[in-house]
């Protein structure tokens, strides 16, 4: 494949945003809803409003805030539901761990939609398109659900370009194509043009974002405001916004559900050594050192128990992580014979990599681990995905 991220020379922003999120974190967890038309929010002898609709409710013309009063008129079979915060927050913390593989510049829009700024990624990872790709490709592997994804130079695009194909939707917008697509749109569609400034601007006999260009920009101004120079920048598909991850991390972790639950101690280990090492890889890639590694340990019965360790030296090197953290599973939550149900590691306390004490006496294991450590880093970027199947089949 030519590599379409050299069509990309500026910036690659993707964004990505799940499908019907709360609709189909209910059918994930309930396979029987598979296929029928799901609501999810209020319900129909309450006054709430629809917050999510599966694709099949949207067929009876179903759409998120909307009455459940009225949903139920256009679709009297339908499933309501009454919405799980704790559980999307769940899944999205999952899938923004995902995004946070491949980039640190993340910003998120909502509970299940990010900006991904993936331009020095690529080094890494591939094309930008290959990123977009993968991470789509991983959303469906590990957590079981679908993301849309647009791929542009910039922000405005890449949003508009994950909506085109939506659902199941993966839409590259080159820098070259931008105008011509934006120009056959409906005028709505540009970013800042509400239900009322539409209506205006229809009366002014716009109604494509390209009829908005023939329109001499002095009269623009005057009918619509200084707004009006944004918009004609938006219409030629121009946005400098950069991606501002808004949240800095206070801790890294990932944690996995077993399918059944698992007591072979082995077994555990294996699990956990993967756990931690990506954990220690989402460090590294994000600059940062942890003075703490948590252990959490969920029973079959639900009880759940977290057990932390602090380090000596502040550390982002797999080989710590791994032995904190197997030393918390064998001393404190190794009690032979029990099952778990899930598993995690967190690192916390961070420590911007430099700010963290100065390394007086340089220790060559250190440094040979260090080595080892970027050594996999790179590989992990160039087969991750591949590697983490093949580790799974075991
Ligand atoms: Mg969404």
């Amino acid at each position: 494949m030519t590599t379409r991220s050299a069509m990309f020379p500026d910036r690659a922003i993707l964004h990505i945003d799940m499908d019907a999120f709360y609709a189909s974190v209910e059918v994930l967890d309930d396979p029987s809803l598979k296929g029928k038309p799901v609501m999810v929010g209020g319900t129909p002898e309450g006054r709430g409003v629809v917050a999510a609709a599966s694709y099949e409710a949207r067929a009876y013309g179903v759409h998120s805030a909307m009455s459940a009063a009225r949903a139920v008129k256009l679709c009297p079979d339908g499933i309501f539901l009454r919405g799980r915060m704790d559980r999307y927050a769940e899944i999205s913390g999952q899938v923004f761990a995902i995004f946070e593989d491949y980039t640190p510049l993340v910003e998120p829009l909502s509970i299940d939609e990010a900006f991904l700024d993936v331009t020095g990624s690529r080094r890494l990872f591939g094309s930008a398109e290959q990123v977009g790709r993968t991470i789509k490709e991983r959303i469906l592997a590990e957590i079981g659900l679908v993301a849309s994804v647009g791929l542009a130079a910039n922000k405005f695009l890449a949003k508009l370009a994950s909506d085109l194909e939506k659902p199941d939707g993966f839409t590259v917008i080159l820098p070259g194509e931008a105008r011509a697509l934006l120009a056959r749109l409906p005028i709505g569609k540009l970013w800042g043009v509400g239900k009322v400034a539409e209506k205006q601007m229809h009366r002014f006999g716009i109604r494509k974002v390209g009829d908005l260009l023939a329109v001499p920009p002095e009269l623009l101004v005057e009918q619509f405001g200084d707004h009006a120079i944004h918009l004609l920048e938006l219409a030629v598909g121009h946005d400098e916004r950069a991606v501002v991850p808004v949240h800095k991390a206070k801790s890294i972790g990932n944690e996995t559900t077993f399918r059944e639950d698992i007591h072979q101690a082995e077994h555990l280990q294996d699990i956990l050594d993967q756990l931690t090492a990506k954990v220690a890889r989402r460090l590294r890639s994000h600059g940062f050192l942890a003075r703490t590694v948590t252990l959490k340990a969920r029973y079959p019965d639900f009880t759940t128990h977290t057990r932390s360790e602090t380090l000596i030296t502040p550390s982002d090197s797999g080989v710590d992580l791994r032995d904190a953290a197997r030393g918390l599973l064998t001393r404190k939550l190794g009690r032979r014979g029990r099952s778990l149900r899930l598993i995690g590691v967190t690192a916390s306390n961070l420590v911007r990599q430099g700010e963290g004490q100065a390394q007086l006496f340089p220790d060559p294991d250190r440094e040979r681990d260090r080595k080892l450590d970027s050594i996999m880093d790179k590989v992990h970027g160039k087969f991750g995905p591949m590697l983490k199947r093949g580790a799974r089949r075991k």
